[in-house]
């Protein structure tokens, strides 16, 4: 059973030192309870009192890492703390895997590789991808399931999956890929031990499957007590309000109640046929509480809707995404070129970017640290000032690049234009109040090479 924070609290040394950063021993046994904090940040814990806290100093959600050190992809499921992410953040976010069956022909296999390669994005400075590939056994034939293992393993350096109700179909799969380091999917009550057997013996994760949360939680209980914990649940479920019924139902209790059985990653399976279901059955495990999503989707526009909720989801609420505050080129600026000058929030700077890129007259974009916040948020709270940006011109030179010394600022910001010309000698020029407009704006303004 989780212990209190009084629990904590009475195997602390109490000397409210302030050393784990909060003042008293009792705020940190009480942040200790709800996993917001790490024993390690007492310094003067005893031995004694972390063998009886073990638990109650165990992340709520153990950490799982896929795939083998030097395998390009590594995947790391878990270790959360919090049920919303504004109550502190996200940290690990949820392994994308992409299924293949073993079914498909050589040439439909490495087809669907490749689409499945082609699976990258670039988004506000982001790269991103699909993290898995998961084999099935579709065939149920252990050859031609350990055939298919072998030849996803030769084409991708993603980490891998083996999917099978079998385990001597599963055994034949991991015996030529068991460098990889793959998750094994499934265990199952009836299944677990020869399955676990295979894990312990190569180092891999497996996935424990009950027929709904209750035989999940005693399934996994069961094979934890063995010593095992690279553990990854699955309840079973695959219709869409069920598994979210039950994602939201482990992740609270493993945050609320410290339920030790469901203190795992957990896995979710899309079932949906059509591509755009599956994306939105896929959406919502995205946002609660998935740490693993399987789908069949290959398609980018699909997959990209998908890894972008992803990316707004595990994005730390607090610490904006930022670029560098820095003098950035844009196509081949030159002298004659136009300066404009933003934010260093991606999301700001990026759309200034793609606009100035769409306008189609090579600029400079000067990005201004304001810790990652947009035009007005930053203005109104005094980081997007007339001195602030007449430091930057200062500090990158801008004046060796751009001898006329003209500046555009955003619409948004006309105020800042008399004070900005005072402070930087520079002609300041209000431009479009929002990025939108850049393209008309350059090409009434500048419309000539540089
Ligand atoms: S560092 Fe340890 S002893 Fe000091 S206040 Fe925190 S819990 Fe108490």
């Amino acid at each position: 059973m989780a212990l209190t924070g009084l629990d904590i609290f009475k195997l602390l040394p109490r000397k409210n030192c302030n050393e784990c950063g909060v003042p008293t021993c009792l705020a940190f046994a009480m942040a200790l309870a709800s996993g917001k904090a790490s024993l390690e940040a007492c310094p003067y814990v005893s031995e004694e009192a972390k063998e009886a806290l073990g638990s109650a100093a165990a992340p709520p959600i153990r950490l799982v890492k896929i795939g083998a050190p030097g395998v390009d992809h590594e995947v790391e499921l878990g270790d959360e703390n919090v049920l919303f992410r504004h109550d502190k953040t996200f940290y690990h976010p949820a392994g994308v895997a992409v299924e293949v069956g073993d079914d498909l022909d050589a040439g439909a296999l490495a087809a669907r590789l490749a689409k499945i390669a082609e699976l990258v994005f670039e988004r506000v400075g982001q790269r991103y991808t699909v993290d898995l590939v998961a084999v099935r056994n579709v065939t149920g034939d252990p050859a031609k399931f350990a055939a298919a293992a072998k030849a996803v393993a030769e084409k991708t350096k993603l980490a891998l999956m083996l999917v099978a109700e079998k385990p001597e179909a599963l055994k034949a799969a991991l015996d030529v890929v068991a460098d990889r380091k793959p998750i094994l999917a499934w265990g199952t009550p009836a299944t677990a031990d020869a399955v676990v057997a295979l894990a312990k013996e190569k180092g891999c994760a497996v996935v424990l499957r009950g027929a709904g949360l209750d035989e999940t939680a005693n399934l996994v209980e069961r094979i934890a007590k063995t010593g095992f914990k690279d553990i990854i649940l699955d309840s079973g479920a695959r219709e869409t309000g069920k598994v979210l019924a039950d994602l939201t139902q482990v992740r609270r209790l493993a945050i609320k109640k410290k339920f030790r059985p469901f203190g795992f990653p957990i896995a979710a399976f899309c079932a949906e046929k059509d591509p755009l279901a599956e994306m939105t059955q896929a959406s919502v495990y995205m946002a609660k509480y998935a740490s693993l999503i399987v789908i069949k989707a290959v398609e980018r526009p699909q997959v990209l809707t998908l890894l972008t909720w992803r990316q707004n989801i595990y994005t730390d609420p607090q610490k904006p995404i930022q670029v560098e505050a820095k003098l950035n080129r844009i196509g081949e600026a030159g002298p004659k070129s136009p300066l404009y000058v933003t934010t260093n929030f991606s999301l700001t700077y990026y759309t200034v970017e793609g606009e100035v890129a769409a306008s189609k007259v090579p600029s400079y974009i000067l990005a201004i640290n304001t810790e990652g916040t947009s035009v007005l948020t930053s203005y109104a709270a005094g980081k997007f000032t007339a001195d602030a940006i007449a430091d930057a011109l200062k500090k990158f030179e801008v004046e060796k690049l751009v001898p006329s010394k003209e500046i555009v600022i955003p619409g948004y910001v006309a105020v800042l234009s008399g004070k900005l010309a005072d402070v930087s000698g520079w002609k300041v020029i209000v431009g479009p109040r929002e990025a939108a407009g850049i393209p008309a704006f350059a090409k009434e303004r500048y419309g000539r090479s540089s």
